[in-house]
């Protein structure tokens, strides 16, 4: 750019999918993509990833297990892969480590373009397709402009249903009209309300705290929503509360700015009571970080072909194009939020679901705009399951399977409606990358499955190749190996193998979330079952070769390429990260 230039600059970019929103649902579905060979441009209007799990808002990742209160059902995937890595380098728990294994991760993508602090401002269409979309760089004054084959948008606001004439709903559905039983009589425009957290740390020596004259004043605990029982201990204070919470009889969009407002003085405020108003045991407590950017929970919810409701979740969510799936209640926050406390309504109310339940395809793309995608919390669903499927788990893995069924969709020139035709290929794709999808079995390469299986250790091996990666019921479908153990494909005749992939133990039953709930809330470290170093060999001419050994390993997934004709594949376990034994959940060759 010449420096007398006093025009804004503009850079265009040719993309194969290009996704609106770099959010924790938005950054999985650009990597899905882009791992399966989409050029991927992610267009984000923050200077860091993650949306509400970043440290501009610091909301830990729940999902179908609850705060591992549903064992075994915890979303695997990208989701699993960046909480190890997250385990391996942030022993600390801190949030600016956590915005740099994100920022890697994408920067480590090949075909990822992220273009950060640069918000879509503008579309333009062809007929009901998308042709391209512009955002304003604020870093930089520049307007960058993207032609893509597919777009996704997942702004969690939906910027691009007012841009483009996409169909979308905002408030809570009615009785009369949904049947679900939870919902208000009559459709109204009340959504699930925003909020300002704050972080405060045990210092350890005594800590004052002058809140600024324009913070609101709580001098009584029944000030607060939950009264004395809701603020009156630690556990939450390295979290801040969700009950901190105003929006939803506003407009959740564009009276954010007011929004953010009001919320720090009642964040303020809080903290004041805790500190000042009362003994509440936090005379060594100071305040570390106030989140200034509110995170939002709902707004505009796009029209797919589907739209999710309460019944669809109570009955299990048991759809043939199920691509995804959740399991946390629905947690359906009243629309006062924090002015509850004057009508006597409980800030929430958790309505039972089951967990899993199933997530169909068909909520993943727009109705009317030919080339639109979505995932996230503006999916189609109504606002009574939008109160479940709204965490980040099931935001991230509906993520991962909008960002594959992209990649189908423009390697074989469909729209994303068509890619509904080939959805039993989607699923075979995302169960092979990992992820789980309730009652969908994973159907194994032929070399997998023709091969014959042994155990060095005399236990069964079969469940390495079974259709299920993780414990199911009693079930644990794995081989459990100590140290020194082997299994071993040995095939009738010499076949190329492509490559040996691995699902490895990483602790399935525990919880390896990032949280600041609760001190010791979560693992901070490499599960210690998970294998630290492990051989592969291949048996060539009659005779073992070792072929790689793999140390430093704190992954559950591991591919290791061959690219050679062998007449065998044999794994080792050779040491683990402390434990004696250690799972193994697959192991494919293709
Ligand atoms: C206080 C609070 C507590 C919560 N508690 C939990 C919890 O404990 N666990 C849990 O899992 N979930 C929780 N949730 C819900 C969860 O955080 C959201 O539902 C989730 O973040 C939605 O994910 P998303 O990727 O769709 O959107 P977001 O996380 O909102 O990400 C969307 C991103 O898109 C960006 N964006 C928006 N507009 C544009 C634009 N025009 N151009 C470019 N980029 C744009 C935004 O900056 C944002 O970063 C909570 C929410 C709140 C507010």
């Amino acid at each position: 750019m010449p420096l007398s230039s006093n025009k804004f600059p503009r850079v265009a970019y040719e993309a194969d999918f290009c996704v609106v929103g770099g959010g924790m649902a938005g950054l999985v579905a650009s990597i899905a993509a882009a791992r399966h060979g989409a050029r991927v441009v992610l267009m984000h209007d923050r200077p860091v990833l993650g949306g509400n799990a970043s440290s501009e808002c610091r909301i830990h990742i729940c999902g179908a297990d609850r705060h591992n209160q549903i064992p075994n059902m915890r979303e695997t995937g990208i989701l699993e892969e960046i909480r190890l890595e997250n385990l391996h380098c942030n022993l600390n728990r801190n949030y600016s480590v956590w915005d740099m294994v994100l920022y890697d991760l994408a920067e480590r993508t090949v075909n990822l373009t992220v273009l950060l602090n640069c918000s879509c401002i503008d579309a333009t269409m062809d007929g009901d397709h998308i042709e391209s979309i512009s955002g304003w760089q604020t870093t930089s004054q520049t307007r960058h402009t993207v032609r893509a084959r597919i777009f996704a948008d997942c702004s969690g606001d939906s910027v691009l249903a007012p841009l483009t004439g996409a169909e979308y709903r905002m408030g809570r559905e009615g009785r009369d009209e949904t049947g679900e039983t939870v919902a208000p009589e009559k459709a109204d425009v009340a959504t699930m309300g925003m909020t300002c957290l704050f972080q405060a740390r045990d210092f350890g020596t005594p800590q004052t705290f002058k809140p600024p004259e324009w913070a609101n004043i709580y001098t009584r605990d029944e000030d607060l929503p939950y009264g004395a029982r809701g603020h009156n201990h630690g556990g939450w204070w390295g979290l801040g509360y969700w009950w901190v919470e105003l929006g939803g009889t506003y407009h959740s969009i564009h009276d954010t700015e007011r929004m953010r407002r009001d919320l720090l003085k009642i964040t303020l405020g809080v903290w004041d009571h805790i500190k000042n108003q009362g003994d509440h045991d936090a005379e060594n407590w100071g305040l570390e970080w106030l989140q200034f950017l509110p995170g939002k929970r709902e707004s505009r919810r796009y029209i797919g072909d589907y739209v999710l409701t309460q019944q669809d979740i109570e009955a299990g969510g048991n759809f043939t194009d199920t691509i995804a799936y959740g399991g946390w209640s629905m947690d359906d926050h009243h629309p006062a939020g924090f002015e509850v406390v004057r009508i006597g309504a409980p800030p929430t109310i958790y309505h039972p679901a089951p967990s899993p339940y199933g997530i169909p395809y068909r909520s993943l793309y727009s109705r009317n705009v030919g080339n639109l995608m979505f995932a996230g919390r503006n999916v189609s669903v109504t606002h009574t399951a939008l109160s479940s499927t709204r965490v980040m788990g099931t935001c991230i893995s509906m993520g991962q399977a909008m960002g594959t069924a992209a990649t189908i969709a423009v390697r074989h020139s469909l729209t994303p409606r068509e890619v509904g035709d080939r959805v039993n290929e989607l699923q075979q794709l995302l169960l092979l990358d990992d992820c789980y999808l309730p009652w969908i079995p994973l159907k194994l390469s032929p070399l997998t499955v023709d091969a014959r299986l042994q155990a060095s250790n005399g236990a069964d091996p079969e469940p390495v190749r079974d259709e299920w990666n993780r414990p199911i019921g009693n079930d644990p479908h794995a081989w459990t190996a100590r140290s020194g153990d082997s299994i071993t494909y040995l095939f009738d005749t010499p076949s190329y193998v492509a490559e040996v992939k691995l699902l490895l133990d990483t602790a399935i039953n525990r919880d390896l979330a990032l949280s600041l709930h609760y001190k010791d809330h979560g693992m901070i470290h490499t599960p210690r079952e998970t294998p630290r170093r492990f051989r592969i060999d291949v048996l060539k001419g009659g005779e073992w070769h070792k072929f790689r050994v793999v140390e430093g390993n704190y992954q559950r997934q591991v591919c290791v390429g061959i690219g050679e004709v062998v007449e065998g594949v044999r794994y080792t376990l050779n040491e683990t990260h402390g434990a004696e034994t250690s799972r193994v959940y697959g192991f494919y060759v293709r």
